[in-house]
């Protein structure tokens, strides 16, 4: 199980974007490399396939590696380590290091 979900906010901690937070907007498959909204930017650029058509510059968030963001628990707001607990049914959750909340 990932500790980072499509759909969390994160905190960078290394890196170019080191101190930036973002929503996670993918996972890769082997969950080892996520993409955050707004970071690691690249720039591609579009040339014009017609004559006439303007060429464009296409901004995409690149893949950055998981071990290098931590959670943002929205709970109490803070960067948290995030932990596993087995609930009841045997289905587990994520715990937030700082506030113990289920997250
Ligand atoms: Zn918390």
């Amino acid at each position: 199980m990932s500790k980072i979900k499509k759909g969390d906010i994160v905190l960078v901690t290394t890196g170019d974007d080191k101190g930036r937070t973002g929503k996670v907007i993918r996972v890769s498959p082997s969950a080892a490399r996520i993409q955050v909204e707004g970071v690691n930017i690249q720039k591609k650029h579009h040339r014009p396939k017609k004559e006439g058509e303007k060429g464009q510059i296409i901004e995409k968030s690149g893949f950055i590696f998981i071990s290098n963001v931590k959670l943002i628990c929205p709970k109490c707001g803070k960067p948290s380590k995030v932990s596993h607990a087995r609930a009841g049914g045997g289905k587990r959750k994520r715990i937030c290091g700082k506030c113990q909340a289920v997250i």
